[in-house]
C-alpha cells in the first residue's frame, strides 16, 4: 500500500507516519530527512541541497524525483511506501505518479493534515528547541510556510 501524507511543515507527518509505518510494516520515506543526512553527511546531494534548505526553499524536482526514484528500487519499498513530506509540487506529483505507474502501482491513499497556521507556529516554535534545525528559525520558516502555500497547498 503506497500513502502519501501532505500538509504544512510541523503539521505532524512524522510522528504519524512513524505509526503508520510500524502498524503496516511499511517503509517510511521522509525526503527532508534524507536530505538532512545527506547534508550532514557532506555527500554531493547533501551540497547541492544545503543553501537552498537551510533558506526554506525547495529543493529542484529533478533532485527530489531522482530521490524517489532511488527509494522505490529498493527491495524493502515492494510493497509500498509511506510517503512522509514528498510530494511538494504539481511536477513531483505527476512525476511520483508515473514513477509508481511503472511499478504498476497507484497511491492508495492521500492523509492531508489541516492545521491551522497559528498551531503551526506554536507547534515549530517547540521544535525549534528540541531539534535545533536550521530552517526552523523564523525567516526561513517564514519561507518555508510560504512556499507550503504557493507550490504545495
Ligand atoms: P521537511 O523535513 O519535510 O520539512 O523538509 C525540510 C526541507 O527539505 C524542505 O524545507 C525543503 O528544503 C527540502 N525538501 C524536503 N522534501 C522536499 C520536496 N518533496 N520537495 C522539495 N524540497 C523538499
Amino acid at each position: 500500500m503506497d500513502i502519501l501524507l501532505m500538509g504544512p511543515p510541523g503539521a505532524g507527518k512524522g510522528t504519524q507516519g512513524a505509526l503508520l509505518a510500524e502498524n503496516l510494516q511499511l517503509p517510511k520515506f521522509a525526503t527532508g530527512d534524507l536530505l538532512r543526512d545527506a547534508v550532514k553527511r557532506g555527500t554531493p546531494l547533501g551540497q547541492r541541497a544545503k543553501a537552498v534548505m537551510e533558506a526554506g526553499h525547495l529543493v529542484s524536482d529533478d533532485i527530489i524525483l531522482g530521490i524517489v526514484r532511488e527509494e522505490l528500487a529498493k527491495p524493502e519499498a515492494s510493497q509500498g511506501v509511506i510517503f512522509d513530506g514528498v510530494v511538494r509540487t504539481i511536477p513531483q506529483a505527476e512525476g511520483v505518479d508515473r514513477l509508481l505507474l511503472e511499478r504498476g502501482r497507484r497511491m492508495d491513499a492521500v492523509l492531508f493534515f489541516d492545521v491551522t497556521d497559528e498551531e503551526i507556529l506554536s507547534r515549530l516554535a517547540k521544535r525549534r528547541d528540541v531539534e535545533k534545525r536550521a530552517d526552523d528559525d523564523p525567516a526561513a520558516l517564514a519561507t518555508r510556510l510560504s512556499a507550503y502555500r504557493k507550490q504545495t497547498a
